[in-house]
């Protein structure tokens, strides 16, 4: 029998604190997200969103379970039906440089036969899940800053205190606040840092030929570009590079289109043909955050709150909806004498978390490591770690297997 007892509150109504908060309804007595923003309600319109997410099968199927799937545009959604990772790192390919023919880069080829991944806007992802969210009795409010965050009391409850002396009081406060968490300082939970000295450039593209559903990613020395299909032939690009480029980028953009277009394309080996800029140019400074813990007694992180990773594998999302299938599993599955912010409840969430949110973190941290560097054994490494991988189906299979469950 399904037992919903309990109050909780979730701070952060971003893509993870929502479904967070519509997941736990099944199995709390009441559920309020609280943001310091109201959500996003913007009308998606003929522009596309350049803040993207390649959402994975696992991320679809919570999404699915909590009716926010269904609620997505579907002339915004693409499937990913395959995936194309070139390494150029030792081919003397940078942007600028005269592009290497493509075919003669190592490549490995991803396809399962299925779609890996879906690509949806981040306004379209939001606007589902505020339906979702308005359409539960999960409450959403703007609140002012939180000042103080209490320990678990007695009866196991925290008490959140905002500027103006307003107080909530619950069982369960699920922190949702992105990588700069308040919540996360206020409970004193302390956090590993990694500055990644580069930024990603982010923008949209209509392209002259079509991508066939197909995720493209060129591994190089100055970087990681990715394309990511869009509706009809657009793309969104993810370009991971120095900070120092990354502006040099953006200015580019600025002072001639023209040239950093021609920039984008050549990075992709001129694989979609012409391209034609059709959003703003974003910088988003690239770093690694981690939560040293991720529960204590009626609090827990998710999401990039918990783990703020590289974006170059597209895995900062899923892992967060991979947090809120489990400590939806954990608590519904708990015993008669366990409340919902029961601290042996919470550990086991963090216990099941562990790996799956180290993996990925280590996955990507070590693989833009790996294509930063200029010594000959990171060179061998690229070359015939990246060969021996392409080859190896198996490999393919473990390695796609992982991303698409997070
Ligand atoms: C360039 C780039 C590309 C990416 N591509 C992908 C991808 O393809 N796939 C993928 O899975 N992930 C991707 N990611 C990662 C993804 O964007 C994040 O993992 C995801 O946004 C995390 O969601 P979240 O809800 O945890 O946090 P956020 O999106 O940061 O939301 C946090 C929310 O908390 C609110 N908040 C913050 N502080 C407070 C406070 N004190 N009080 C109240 N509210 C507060 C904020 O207003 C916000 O609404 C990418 C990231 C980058 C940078």
């Amino acid at each position: 029998m399904r037992r919903t007892t309990g109050e909780v509150i979730v701070v952060g109504a971003g893509p993870v604190g929502i479904a967070c908060a519509l997941a736990l309804r099944k199995h709390a007595t009441k559920v309020s997200v609280l943001d310091r923003r109201p959500l996003t309600t913007d009308e998606l319109g003929a522009t596309f969103d350049h803040r993207v997410y390649a959402l994975s099968p696992a991320s679809r199927a919570l999404l699915q379970s909590l009716g926010v799937w269904s609620r997505i545009d579907a002339s915004r959604l693409t499937p990913i039906d395959r995936m194309q990772v070139w390494s150029d790192a030792d081919a003397g390919v940078g942007a600028d440089a005269t592009p290497t023919a493509a075919s003669s880069l190592p490549r490995i080829d991803f396809e399962e036969g299925q779609p890996l991944a879906w690509m949806v806007e981040h306004k379209a992802l939001m606007a589902a899940l505020a339906g979702a969210l308005h359409a539960s009795d999960v409450s959403f409010e703007v609140v002012p800053s939180i000042q103080t965050l209490s320990d678990a009391d007695a009866a196991g409850k925290r008490v959140l205190q905002f500027e103006g002396g307003i107080e909530k009081r619950c069982e369960l406060v699920v922190g949702a606040d992105g990588r700069q968490s308040q919540i996360r300082a206020l409970a004193g939970i302390d956090i590993e840092t990694k500055d990644y000295l580069s930024s990603a450039v982010v923008a949209n593209f209509a392209c002259a030929h079509p991508h066939g559903g197909t995720a493209f990613q060129w591994f190089s020395a100055e970087g990681v570009l990715a394309y990511l299909p869009l509706p009809g032939n657009r793309i969104s690009i993810v370009w991971s590079v120095s900070t120092a480029r990354a502006a040099g980028l953006q200015t580019l953009a600025r002072e001639s289109m023209a040239e950093f277009v021609a920039c984008v394309a050549r990075g992709g080996h001129e694989r979609l043909g012409a391209l034609e800029c059709i959003s703003p140019v974003d910088v988003v400074p690239l770093n690694r955050v981690l939560a040293r813990e991720v529960v204590k007694p009626g609090l827990v992180l998710v999401g990039d709150a918990a783990h703020g990773i590289h974006p170059l594998a597209g895995q900062g999302a899923n892992l967060g909806y991979g947090d809120v299938g489990v400590l939806e599993n954990e608590i519904a599955s708990r015993s008669a004498l366990a409340s919902i912010g029961d601290i042996a409840l919470l550990r086991r969430v963090a216990r099941a978390r562990a790996e799956p949110t180290v993996a990925m973190a280590e996955t990507t941290d070590r693989l833009q490591g790996l294509f930063k560097r200029s010594d000959n054994v990171s060179k061998w490494i690229r070359r015939s770690g990246f060969a021996a991988f392409g080859r190896s189906a198996l490999m393919k299979h473990l390695a796609m297997g992982h991303a698409m469950k997070n």
